[in-house]
């Protein structure tokens, strides 16, 4: 490519990432929980612990929740259903991330890694999912916190096409 071809190329992938970033539900969250994970160090493996997350179109439907964590010593997937709206998915995945980190708590004190279910587990997810997304919610709808995330260095920069 010449050096003007990697302008275009620049251009279109700031346009491409930039709409695939719509996507990635919950991805600071999601980037919080690796990073505490790695931290802590609950396993051996966890230095380089990651989570994935997967959009899956009748998830819900085979198997009856609209999300699940599968968690391993190194890494976990969240699987939510693509079905059920942005914003039940966002909080099925705070839940689901409830979930990674209780278990690891727990495989610290003794017990099985795999993700738990019992009625304590579940109200205490369910805690974790309403008091981080409402955290969420309530820090955006504090106007102190409007102006956070723009970019104001970059007046005078104009973008590439639109797709
Ligand atoms: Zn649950």
């Amino acid at each position: 490519m010449s050096n003007r071809d990697w302008g275009k190329f620049a251009h279109e992938k700031a346009l491409e990432i930039f709409l695939a970033s719509q996507e990635c539900l919950m991805a600071h969250s999601i980037r919080a929980v690796e990073k505490h994970i790695q931290q802590c160090r609950f396993t051996p493996a966890s230095v380089g612990y990651s989570i994935r997350l997967f959009v899956r179109k009748r998830f819900a439907a085979e198997v009856r929740t609209q999300a699940k964590a599968f968690i391993q010593e190194h890494r976990a997937d969240i699987v939510v259903d693509a079905d059920i709206g942005i914003e039940y998915q966002r909080r099925a995945i705070a839940h689901e991330l409830g979930h990674i980190l209780l278990a690891m708590y727990r495989y610290r004190q003794g017990e099985t890694l795999a993700r738990q279910s019992s009625q304590l587990i579940e109200d205490a997810c369910d805690i974790f999912e309403r008091d981080l997304c409402k955290r969420h919610h309530n820090y955006y709808c504090d106007p102190a916190n409007d102006h956070k995330f723009l970019f104001p260095s970059l007046d005078g920069h104009i973008v590439g096409p639109s797709a």
